[in-house]
Order: structure tokens, then sequence, then C-alpha cells
């Protein structure tokens, strides 16, 4: 951990530990980094959970999201689960290295307005709010455009029912992190309660 992401902070908790992580994303000092807070649960059930900012101490942190992150929490989407890219167990140097593609995939759609690579975005609704024609569909058919794949179909569907079915699934179709993390993310000092977090 200390020689690919050097300053990583660790807390231990009865529970499990916490890591707040940098992360050059480009080379350069003039460019973004990202600042991950890592939650790992290590009670009866393992799991991990994130969150990335950009930012620092001087000038403030600012979540990096909604999109890409998962509902309600805002923690950060970079695979999908079923395609067994990481699992509990595995290195958590490929984790991060995994964040930090996420986030220059972030960096990239900030400057450009376009996500960039493959993305899993089921939901018919959530495809009309999100994604460009110019973008990869959310579908199964992932490697086509979204202007060439679902586009039209989402936009001729029942956008009402699509949305009322979206915002059910959703639990209200809104994303922030949790204000301890925030808190946590600025001042470094008291670490969440992990069983706040895995909920
Ligand atoms: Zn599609």
């Amino acid at each position: 951990m200390e020689a690919a992401y050097p300053g990583t902070q660790h807390w231990l908790t009865d529970e499990g530990i916490w890591l707040v992580v940098e992360s050059s994303l480009l080379p350069g000092l003039n460019n973004p980094k990202a600042i991950f807070a890592v939650a790992i649960s290590l009670d009866s059930a393992p799991a991990v959970r994130a969150w990335g900012f950009w930012g620092t101490a001087a000038v403030g942190f600012e979540w990096i999201g909604p999109r890409h992150t998962n509902f309600p929490d805002g923690s950060i989407c970079a695979y999908d689960l079923t395609d067994g890219t990481w699992a509990m167990g595995y290195s958590l140097v490929k984790l991060l290295d995994l964040y930090t593609v996420w986030a220059v995939r972030h960096l990239h759609y900030r400057v450009l307005g376009r996500w960039p690579g493959y993305q899993a975005v089921p939901h018919v609704y959530e495809r009309i709010l999100e994604l460009r024609p110019d973008e990869f569909c959310g579908c199964a058919n992932f490697q086509t455009l979204y202007g060439d794949c679902c586009m039209e179909h989402d936009r001729s569907s029942n956008l009402l029912q699509q949305a009322v079915h979206f915002m059910l699934w959703s639990g209200g179709g809104l994303r922030r992190p949790p204000l301890s993390v925030v808190k946590f993310i600025q001042n470094r000092r008291v670490a969440p309660a992990l069983k706040t977090i895995f909920v």
C-alpha cells in the first residue's frame, strides 16, 4: 500500500479499518488528485465501501459523483459486482487502482462532458437522465453507443412509469455521501462507526 499509494492513512476500529488514500491520477503537479475514504468491514460479513473526493484541506473537499456511485450513499461504483472484477480477499492495491481509473474517468467527464468507457446503467430512466448519445449504452450491449442502441426506445417508452419504477428502485433517485464521511475526510480525526456505514 505504502509503495503504490504513499501517505495512506489508516484507522483501526473494533469492526474493521478505514483508509484515507490520495491518488495522483495523471503526471504533473497541476493535475487534480483524488482522495478516497475506504471503509473495510471485517465483521461476520466482510465488505468494502469507498467515497471519492476532489480537493485539499486548504480549499475544501468536493464529493466525486453522482454518476457511477451507488444509491443512496454515493459510494464509488467502479465495477459491476457480477463481473468478478474484485472481491474481498483480493489485493487492496488493485481495488485502489480500480478507484483511480474510476476517478480518471470522472475527470474526463468533468472536463469534456462525456463518460469514457463501458458502463452498466440498466434502468431506462437513469439512462435518459444521464447518458449522452455518444456514450456507450448501459444495457447488455455495452459496446454499442447509446444513440445507436437504446436511446430511441428509452425516449419513446412510458416516461412516467419508468420514472416511478426508477425512484422506487433507487429510494428516491438521490445520491450523496453520509455526513459522517464528509466530516471525516475534512478533519481526519474520528472515523465513522462502520455499523452506520454498512447498513
Ligand atoms: Zn442499449
